[in-house]
């Protein structure tokens, strides 16, 4: 073997899996097609539970120092408000997506993540140990073998189409054209989605200088695989806006749909998908970049499991079972978005109408909760209200002195956490103790705060997967040892003989 793991691209999803593997003490090469990064940018943010996730690895400073945080954020356009209670890092980072990259590759640099450019998959075999991966590069064609091979390519996914899986959705129903250029003659700070007949457009400050144009057509569907250009974004802006603002001097110039698909399987036996090779969607709301950094923290630490051959296979099946729901969700909300968006009477009394109802508290609260995936819960067994969601960064004390929970999980390790200091325990974990980081503490809150559940008595005892999910959590009371076993069997491996 090579490698254990080959990731395809080097995108955020398959930069932040790299890292995740590394952590995990797995050899891993990620290939890239591009000689280099381009500096170009479609997301321009991160919501909570990617900042999270972050903060649980303990490189969120970096990205706090590189981007704004942004008190509000949006459903189609329409405004939402954020609430501190929920995360303690309650609001959107509005980041470049390019920054995000170079970030994560300097993350993953530092962890011994090997990044191999100029090199594209353009073939794939597999067999019972592992899968032979082709790579066209700027000299000879060349092949790696790994263990496993992680299909992070994007939308237009080689390896999802190498492997044969399908790609099941609906098709664009409309164009955006997409530019950063300067606007000269803008009379104000910015334009916010403004709608008119046949479309919409909004003309945003990026960074100081430039603007982020955007022109909605939904009259004509543009053939995806036709270049878009700076005076198609002129002719449209003039079409929708009346002028062109002076525009010039484009960065870069992209276009975009509402076509919503995704992968009928994450995983084909030793070939799996996350990012957008998994699933695409209208990019309302911003959530691609997020849903794919998440799908790497929810699939690195179960490869690195099975590559270390501590847990079964199958424990890769947990990955799309969880994680196919969760973009399923995402594909459905941007559906909805889309559809909010289109020109017409009728859609301007219905965004009328939704958004009087979006000052009401619960539904921004649900609204919010869905565009950030604070409120996702996987369908792990168990009865306790915080079993599948993700912990809350509360406040601890141990006898080494103050820390969080995501302190605790910076090492990307399972971590049994005991607020009671039972015996029991303690001594049903031993047989994981290589593993599994028991950690005993004292909650500086009694009670806890769960996106939309509401508040929880602090619990006795959980075990956090290293995704920062819960697997496992008791109450007051005797803990159900039986069951803490069960969890640590299905998501550890099976205890190692004494
Ligand atoms: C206008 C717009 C705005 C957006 N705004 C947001 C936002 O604010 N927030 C958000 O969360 N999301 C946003 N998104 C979505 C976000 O950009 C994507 O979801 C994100 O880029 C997906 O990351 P990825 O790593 O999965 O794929 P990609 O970023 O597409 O990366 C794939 C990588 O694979 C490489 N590659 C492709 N084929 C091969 C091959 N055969 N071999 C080797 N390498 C290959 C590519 O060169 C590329 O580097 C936006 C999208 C658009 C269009």
């Amino acid at each position: 073997m090579d490698t254990d793991v080959v990731i395809a691209g080097a995108g955020p999803t398959g930069l932040m899996l790299a890292c995740e593997l590394r952590l995990a003490g797995v050899d891993v090469v990620v290939v890239e097609r591009l000689a280099e990064r381009t500096g170009e940018s479609r997301a321009g943010g991160m919501h909570s539970r990617t900042l999270e996730v972050l903060d649980q690895r303990g490189v969120l400073d970096r990205f706090l120092a590189a981007g704004e945080l942004q008190p509000v954020g949006h459903f189609s356009g329409l405004w939402l408000d954020f609430d501190e209670s929920e995360s303690r890092h309650p609001y959107p980072l509005m980041i470049l997506q390019n920054v995000i990259e170079r970030l994560l590759e300097e993350w993953g640099t530092e962890l011994g993540v090997r990044v191999r450019r100029s090199s594209e998959v353009t073939g794939i075999r597999q067999d019972e140990d592992g899968v032979t991966v082709e790579l066209g590069t700027a000299e000879a064609p060349e092949t790696l073998r790994a263990r496993y091979l992680v299909g992070c390519d994007g939308g237009r996914s080689t390896v999802r189409k190498l492997a044969g899986i399908d790609f099941p959705g609906t098709p664009a129903t409309m164009t955006a054209l997409i530019g950063d250029v300067e606007l000269p003659d803008l009379p104000e700070d910015y334009v916010w989605v403004r709608r008119v007949p046949g479309g919409d457009f909004s003309a945003i400050a990026f960074e100081p200088g430039w603007y982020r144009v955007i022109t909605s057509d939904y009259e004509n569907v543009s053939d995806r695989d036709e270049p878009a250009t700076f005076e198609q974004l002129r002719e449209s802006l003039v079409r929708l806006a009346g002028t062109d603002f002076g525009m010039h001097s484009p960065r870069w110039v992209s276009k975009f749909g509402d076509a919503a698909r995704q992968a009928a399987q994450y995983r084909d036996g030793r070939v799996l998908l996350a990012g957008d090779a998994a699933h695409i969607h209208f990019p309302a709301g911003g959530q691609g970049l997020n849903m794919g950094v998440q799908d790497a923290v929810n699939l690195g630490w179960k490869l690195a499991s099975v590559v270390r051959g501590q847990a079964p296979e199958s424990l890769l099946d947990s990955y799309h079972d969880e994680r196919h729901p969760v973009a399923e969700r995402v594909l459905h909300n941007t559906r909805a978005q889309s559809a909010l968006a289109r020109p017409g009477a009728q859609t301007d009394a219905l965004r009328d109408v939704f958004g009087s109802l979006m000052v009401f508290d619960d539904v921004n609260r649900h609204l919010r909760a869905m565009l950030t995936a604070l409120d996702i819960r996987y369908a792990l067994d168990g009865d306790h209200p915080l079993t599948g969601r993700r912990v809350p960064d509360a406040d601890l004390k141990t006898s080494d002195g103050a820390t969080r929970v995501y302190e605790l999980l910076h090492a990307a390790r399972p971590v049994l956490l005991d607020l009671r200091g039972s015996a029991e325990v303690a001594a049903a974990a031993e047989g994981w103790a290589d593993r599994v980081d028991l950690v005993t503490a004292r909650s500086e809150d009694d009670h806890w705060s769960v996106p939309v559940f509401g508040e929880i008595p602090a619990p006795a005892a959980l075990l956090i997967r290293p995704d920062g999910h819960v697997a496992w959590a008791a109450a007051d009371g005797a803990p159900d040892t039986a069951e803490l076993r069960t969890a640590l069997t299905t998501w550890c491996g099976p205890a190692r003989q004494a």
